[in-house]
């Protein structure tokens, strides 16, 4: 079969052929149709230090996608072959305390596909039954690609109570701009979302944001007075891993207002704890998606009626992966998704 690989430690990915991959009585085997590219891949292009220190190559990268069962393992009774799918790339070790009490997104071994394992950027991905998730006949195929970060979006998006709230958004990557529809569907009042990409500002604007906010021109404290708020914002979703915008979120919230933070900070990020002390903040980490709940919100939220179709703004043959890759550096896409079929 044909997959994008990490050959070599350096720059770059390579389309190579390579064997269709075994699986085991417990997994199925997956045609895949579409996948997405996540910021991840493009660390791992990139061969950055993040990289450096996690991906082992040969490696085959990606891990969201959408796809047909064509084969499965003995022990697979719930999928049948033909069944659409898309899957949890986060496979946890179902042993520790976390995935024992049914909490397996906190599980502390977790092994990520397209990261520590080979993943779905080929024409076949291998990957236990315990993380596939059928599609629904009410969902666009095409949304299943990129079900695992709308995916992050469900679950940072509700890990706070939204309804009749005012939310600040930092950062309108893919992600950010899914939250906007996700906590606008969930009743929030004001929407703001800030970047320091037009482009992208203006997509979230299109989501349904209140305000979609450049803060290389301007500051959020003056977009509270603009909107006539007088005590902050309630909810705070962190999603730019930038440690200005993080900061910036802080001085901004209300007393005893809610972070969930999703993006990735530098490991040197300073911020001033006294306004979590005394302003009686709380901040939660998020990491992937809480398993299944993530997937089935995202599922009836779409199912319901939440559109987040325009967040894809590119789409390529598996082939013509350079481009791809290319569109989301230079800074003016949303999801970039990937054709296998
Ligand atoms: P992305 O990199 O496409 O988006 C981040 C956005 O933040 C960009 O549009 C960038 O222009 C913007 N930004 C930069 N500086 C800013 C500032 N000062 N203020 C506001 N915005 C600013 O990423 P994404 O795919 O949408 O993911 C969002 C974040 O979540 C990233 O940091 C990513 O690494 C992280 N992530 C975390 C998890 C997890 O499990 N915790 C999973 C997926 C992604
Ligand atoms: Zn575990």
């Amino acid at each position: 079969m044909l997959a994008l690989v990490k050959d070599r430690r350096g720059r770059g990915l390579s389309l190579r052929r390579v064997p269709v991959p075994g699986f085991g009585i417990d997994d199925v085997l997956v045609k895949v149709d579409q996948t997405g590219i996540c910021g991840t891949d493009v660390h791992i292009y990139d061969w950055d230090d993040w990289a450096k220190r996690v991906i082992q190559p040969p490696l085959i990268i990606g891990h969201e996608f959408v796809g047909k069962i064509v084969d499965k393992g003995s022990n697979v009774k719930r999928f049948k072959i033909g069944d659409r799918v898309s899957g949890e790339g986060h496979i946890v070790c179902g042993r520790c305390r976390n995935c024992l009490a049914g909490r397996s997104h906190l599980c502390p071994e977790t092994v990520s596909v397209g990261v520590n394992r080979d993943g779905a950027f080929a024409e076949y991905l291998a990957l236990p039954a315990d993380n596939v998730w059928r599609c629904s006949a009410k969902v666009p195929r095409e949304i299943y690609a990129i079900f695992d970060p709308l995916g992050n979006a469900v679950h940072t998006a509700l890990s706070f109570e939204v309804l009749g709230e005012d939310v600040l958004i930092t950062g309108a990557g893919p992600i950010g701009i899914m939250a906007v529809t996700i906590v606008r569907q969930a009743g929030a009042r004001h929407v703001v979302i800030t970047d320091v990409n037009d482009y992208r500002l203006k997509l979230a604007e299109k989501m349904g944001a209140t305000l979609a906010v450049n803060v290389k021109r301007e500051r959020i404290d003056a977009v509270q007075k603009k909107l006539g708020m007088h005590e902050g914002f309630d909810v705070g979703l962190e999603m730019s891993g930038n440690p200005r915008a993080l900061r910036e979120m802080i001085a901004n919230m209300v007393h005893g207002g809610k972070i969930a933070m999703l993006g990735i900070q530098p490991s040197k990020t300073g911020i001033d704890w006294n306004r979590i002390v005394f302003g009686g903040l709380t901040i939660k980490g998020i990491y992937g998606r809480q398993m299944y709940e993530s997937w089935y919100k995202a599922t009836m939220l779409i199912e319901s009626g939440m559109d987040i179709s325009p967040v894809i703004t590119h789409r390529f043959a598996f082939e013509k992966f350079e481009s791809g890759f290319a569109a989301i550096k230079a800074g003016r896409a949303g999801k970039v998704v990937l054709s296998w079929a």
